[in-house]
Parts: C-alpha cells; structure tokens; sequence
C-alpha cells in the first residue's frame, strides 16, 4: 500500500493545529496531527519528509520511521522534525488499522485496562487552545465558554470546580496557580504573598472536598531551582499528587536534586522529545512518573517505546493532551495499551467542545475513565460539517507523480 496523496487541514480558530491526512493507492486516509508552529511543519513535512515516504510500502512504519529520524540526525531530530514524524507516525497507524480492521490499542497487543483508562481533568478553558507559542497562553483574554474550568480555579473557587469535576466522575484535576507570580522575578524567587496566593486553589480544594481528588501542580518550567524547592515544600501540607515542570527538564540532574528535596512525586516532561531525551531523565533519576506527547515526541511508534522505557524503571506514564482530538486518541490507544499508565490526561472543556466539534469522536467518560476508540484504525476522522467551516483551509503538501 503506497501513499498517493497527503493534505494539512487547518482551522483558523485553533490555530495550532496541523491535521494531516494521507491517502492511499488502496483508497484509504489516516488521519494524524501535531500542534504548534503549522506553517513551519507543513514545510518540513512538504520538503523533507514526506517526499521519503515515496514508493514505500506505509505498512512497514517502523523501517519509516527510523530512515526519517536516521535523515534528520545531522540537524539535531527536535521540535519540527520531530512533530512532523509524529504527524505521519500516527495516521500510518490509523492506516495500518484500517488496512487490519483492527483498533490501534489491539495492534499494539490489546488493552490493559478494559474497563477504560483513568483520567485526569488539566483545568483550561477552550480559549487556552487558541493562543500562539511566544505569546502567554489566552486563557485569561479569551472569551469564555462552558465549562470555563480555568476562570473557575484562576479567579473563582477551585472548590467549587473539585466539586463539579467529581460530579462528573474525575476525581485528579491539574492546576498552575504559582505561573502568574514567577515574571516578577524571572522565576528565582517567589514572595510570601505570591506564594500564599498560589496556595489557595489547593486550599480551597482540600477545604471543600477534602482527599476525594488528587491534585497536580504544572509548573511550565518557570522556576529556578530554589524557588521550586520553596514551592514544592509549601505544597507539602496540601498532597498533590505531582509536581509537573516546576523547573525545566533541560538538565536531568537539576530536576533531579528537586526530586530529591521533596516528598511530592515528580513528573516530566512532554518537553523532552525522544526516548533518548527520556533515558537521560532516568539515567538521572530525574522524575517518578514519566510525561509524552505523542504527536511531538516521534508519534505511537515513540510514545510505546517511552512507555516501556518507564515501566523498565518501575515507573508509570501519562500521555499528553492539552492539544488537539487526534493527539487524544493517539494516546487513549497507547494508556489502554500500556500496563503502567498512570492516568490519561484530558480537558474536559475541549472534550465537550471543540473536540466533539472538529472530530467524530465524543470522547465519552464513565466513572472517570475514557474508553479507546474502538473502530479500525485510529477510529477518529474530521467531521464532514468541521470541513465546510468557513475558517478551514486545505493544502496539498505532496501529490504521487
Ligand atoms: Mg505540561
């Protein structure tokens, strides 16, 4: 089966998106997707990448993948490359799953989990999708819908949002309350009152609901070291269930005297690409539970191996979202699959919207976990309606001569 065809699809309401669809001689099309910097990964993929995937066979994903990551090696195999070999990873799994008939979760050797994988809610609101890399994300300009998760622990009452998650079965909720105090001094040092002010959200919900949810703290890398020990100990009282990110993973060693200095679990990090940027992590004994984005990291192929490589160090990992529909199926196929996930990460705000409006697939929740799609492939297309919206915009990255 040979690739004919491939095409990028954007919205320019999420305008980090890059769906890409790739068309076989078969008749088939695998869907797959990376987010951050569209334009640059339609380049990439259009004048490298995707040129390589001519006259191959797209069942043989692994030979595929290892000559594109062999051929980008001498300009380093991070971000674009690797996003763009993500995006193509995926829908060649989606094509391998049509081509079987079988889920992608079955072909990577079935479920671990088959009453569905345990989740939790990372509290955005739909607007944190449409900011640009560079630019804070909008969550706090954007206008508001329903469920506005982030307005409700940012400037509301987190209790009151722990209280409406555990109604609809979540029970772990990620916050990032400390990120609006660390521009005061480029993140080496944190106030008594910033810090205090940070540490409400976990009062309130401790206050509200007491143990029934686990909290997580993301960090998004803001933080010095010393300052990240003063948060990290504050949090101490409130048992959060990890710390994501407080520092960046840049330096394993660094992360890990973080480590070292707290009781809190330490999880990273979706910013380190590759299984080899992972093995350094562990090597250093840098983190307790291990973070992956699929669809930037190298796509399933990748993720599946990152997911070993901590189950090898007895530790559990968590598939990314805060991104975009296909990079939630992608990893719903991988949590099912592996036998030490952690938990699954989703945004119920995008899940309810956005997700439901650009993809076929309802991403329905019972008792606070999410089942695969269970259709061939994938199991996940854009919707029909989703394509004749006016802000869509298509481009033929590669057409076979
Ligand atoms: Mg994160």
């Amino acid at each position: 089966m040979k690739i004919v065809r491939a095409t990028a699809t954007h919205f320019a309401a999420w305008p980090n998106i890059t769906f890409l669809e790739l068309t076989t001689d078969a008749g088939l099309t695998g869907l797959g997707e990376t987010y951050y910097t569209p334009q640059t990964a339609c380049a990439f993929l259009k004048e490298v990448l995707l040129p390589q995937l001519a006259g191959r066979d797209a069942l043989q994903i692994e030979a595929f993948w290892r000559a594109s990551y062999d051929a980008s090696h001498v300009y380093g195999n991070r971000g674009v490359e690797m996003r763009c070999l993500s995006a193509v990873d995926v829908a060649l799994w989606d094509l391998l799953g049509q081509h079987t008939k079988q889920p992608v979760w079955q072909l990577l050797g079935g479920t671990s989990h088959p009453a569905g994988v345990p989740v939790y809610n990372t509290c955005a609101s739909e607007g944190y999708a449409q900011g640009t890399p560079g630019s804070p994300r909008s969550s706090a300009t954007s206008p508001r819908t329903t469920p506005d998760d982030y307005g409700q622990w940012s400037e509301g009452d987190a209790g009151l949002l722990a209280q409406s998650l555990l109604d609809d079965g979540l029970r772990a909720m990620k916050i990032w309350p400390f990120d609006p105090f660390a521009p005061a001094a480029n993140g080496q040092y944190i106030s008594k009152p910033d810090l205090e002010r940070g540490l409400r959200p976990f009062r309130q919900i401790r206050d509200a609901v007491g143990d029934k949810m686990e909290i997580i703290l993301e960090g998004h890398g803001y933080w010095s070291l010393s300052a990240a020990r003063t948060i990290a100990e504050a949090l101490e009282p409130y048992r959060p269930a990890l710390l994501e990110d407080l520092i960046r993973p840049d330096h394993a060693k660094t992360l890990a005297e973080l480590r070292r200095s707290t009781k809190t679990p330490i999880c990273a990090s979706e910013l380190v690409l590759t299984r080899y940027g992972v093995q350094a992590l562990l090597d250093a004994e840098a983190c307790d539970v291990v973070m992956t984005d699929a669809t930037w990291t190298g796509g399933i192929s990748e993720a599946r191996k990152i997911g070993v490589l901590a189950e090898a160090h007895n530790r559990g990992v968590i598939f990314h979202d805060c991104t975009g529909p296909a990079t939630l199926a992608a990893s719903l196929h991988l949590a099912a699959h592996a036998p030490n996930t952690w938990m699954q990460e989703m945004v119920r705000a995008y899940t309810k919207g956005f997700y439901r409006e650009l993809a076929d697939h309802s991403f329905e929740l019972k008792d606070g976990r999410l089942l695969p799609p269970s259709s061939p492939g994938l199991g996940l297309k854009l919707k029909e309606s989703a394509r004749r919206r006016p802000d869509a915009t298509v481009q033929v990255l590669y057409e076979r001569a």
